[in-house]
């Protein structure tokens, strides 16, 4: 076929030297002369963004039809909507004041993961049909959550399964994600947790395999036993054949600072042996969870609330108790570091630390500790990280951002973490347009794209036609994080559109009172797609 052989290259040339045609589509909404990033990581475009109905039907040069409402987006961003892998939004998202997500939707977040760090609803069915039921502001996607499966099964007990315990904790693992469930999370430094061996996570990973699931861990040991810790996540993935994503990566404790390198060598040699690792981190030198896992070992948190107390109580075991606290806790720095974030029975206790605390009562830290204990425990910010660890993460490619907050109510008397109110503001406005610490695309990417690759998420993600219109727009020069840890509760700023699914969650910069959030079922294997 000599012809054919001959007119292509020329066609080629001919068409290149035309005008561009400019397609025409049909659209409800244009955003138009904005710049645009896609999610892949590539540097931002000029272009227009058409939305019909649920999709984006154009991104360039077109020409729209039917009577679209056109928004002028010069000057603006426009991005793929924030996917948010790490939340523990999964009781707030139910409830009347909290399920438009505000908190996050200011952000630009469309998509939220719950069912993390091992916490959750078991029964993934009865989940969903909730949030439906409630509608949310965003879209949910849940993991089988461990603690709560082994909690099912083994209540708080120190040992490993019996065979048909561990049948039953792998039946449950096996109807969440028939369910539509997305992967198994644990969260091995809670209770129960904390009590598995790592032949029981491959066995329940194994099933999160066979559904098409990855394996999402908070670490056995985020501080000086982190490498250890990481190693038995990359095992768990060796073993039971998923991919394996590590939660809100981090060094922490002063002993820890400046080992963030070792942590990340250590994954991307796995990383470059063809194993799936991923992680996320939140842009904080804090942390925050439950006084209880911060500063009781986990052999001395098994059983009851009462149980506990009796131990505490005992002439022998309540000196070591004590002792292993105070060790927690690392004396008077290690008191100043930790502060109350949300304690019902002394709400004015919450926004300080152990260490004032303990001079206000005319006590100790340690005293401080039992008494929240002894009244059922108390959230807690722990400022535990250093700026260079945190720095030296967040450039890693493979690295998602992720709050670990939840869905907040903004009156709340609460103090607690701001990262809620301001995670993926204060990365893309603190470390990437102001601190440069990583360039704005990967700032996009880690919020969009690359949190859509490791959910293996189809549709989403992405800036591209047919894909679902979850859409973000901000001003690069408004955008920033608000929430401070003595203020948190406050939204971010500069955000001036989000769609999601099509739909206007934030018009102009104000919530529009649309609940068009979907609860995204995994298909499970035979339709995972890329
Ligand atoms: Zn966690």
């Amino acid at each position: 076929m000599p012809i054919l052989l001959l007119t292509l290259p020329l066609l080629t040339v001919l068409c290149s030297a035309l005008p561009p045609v400019e397609t025409e589509v049909e659209a409800d909404y244009v955003l138009r002369g904005a710049t645009v990033y896609d999610g892949t990581g590539a540097k931002g475009d000029k272009a227009d963004v058409a939305i019909r109905g649920e999709r984006i039907v154009a991104v360039g040069k077109f020409t729209a039809s039917g009577k679209p409402r056109i928004i002028d987006a010069v000057g603006l961003i426009v991005a793929p909507g924030f996917i948010d892998l790490h939340t523990h939004s999964d009781e707030s998202l139910t409830q009347e004041k909290t399920n438009a997500n505000l908190c996050y939707v200011h952000q630009g977040v469309t998509t939220v993961v719950t069912g993390n760090c091992g916490f959750g609803p078991t029964d993934v069915g009865a989940y969903f049909q909730k949030l439906e039921k409630r509608k949310t502001g965003t879209n949910v996607i849940h993991l089988v959550p461990h603690n709560a499966v082994r909690e099912a099964v083994l209540k708080n007990a120190n040992r490993a399964p019996k065979a048909d315990e561990l049948q039953k904790m792998e039946a449950l693992v096996d109807q969440g994600m028939k369910d539509g469930a997305w992967g198994l999370s644990t969260g091995l430094i809670y209770n129960p947790g904390t009590y598995s061996r790592t032949d029981e996570i491959v066995a329940l990973a194994k099933v999160a395999a066979r559904n098409g699931g990855f394996y999402a861990s908070h670490i056995r040991d985020e501080g000086t036993g982190a490498l250890v810790a990481i190693d038995e996540a990359l095992t768990v993935g060796r073993d039971a054949g998923l991919p394996v994503h590590i939660s809100h990566l981090k060094a922490s404790g002063p002993k820890s600072w400046g080992k963030a390198g070792d942590e990340v060598a250590l994954i991307e040699r796995a990383r470059k042996a063809g194993q799936a690792v991923t992680a996320d981190q939140y842009p904080y030198t804090a942390s925050s969870t439950s006084l209880a896992a911060m500063v009781i070992p986990a052999q001395y948190r098994e059983g009851e609330h009462k149980e506990f107390l009796e131990r505490l109580a005992d002439a022998e075991q309540g000196p070591k108790i004590r002792k292993a606290i105070e060790e927690q806790i690392g004396g008077k720095e290690g008191a100043k570091r930790l502060r109350v974030a949300r304690y019902k029975p002394k709400p004015q206790w919450q926004g300080k630390d152990l260490d004032a605390l303990a001079t206000a009562e005319n006590s100790t830290p340690l005293d401080i500790v039992l008494e929240i204990q002894r009244n059922g425990g108390a959230q807690m910010v722990n400022f535990g990280m250093s700026e260079e660890d945190v720095r030296l993460i967040m450039r890693q490619p493979f690295v998602a951002t992720a709050s670990d907050g939840s869905s907040q109510l903004i009156t709340a008397d609460t103090v607690p973490h701001p990262r809620s109110y301001g995670c993926f503001a204060r990365k893309i406005s603190h470390y990437s347009l102001a601190e440069k610490v990583v360039p704005l695309e990967q700032a996009l990417r880690s919020a969009t794209g690359l949190p859509a690759d490791i959910l293996k998420l189809p549709e989403r993600g992405y800036l591209k036609p047919a894909y679902f219109a979850d859409v973000m727009v901000f001003d690069p020069k408004t955008y920033h994080d608000v929430a401070t840890y003595d203020k948190p509760h406050q939204y971010a700023t500069g955000v001036r559109y989000v769609f999601v699914n099509g739909k206007l969650v934030i018009d102009e910069g104000k919530f529009t009172e649309e609940l068009p959030g979907k609860v995204l079922r995994h298909q499970g294997k035979s339709v995972e797609k890329k």
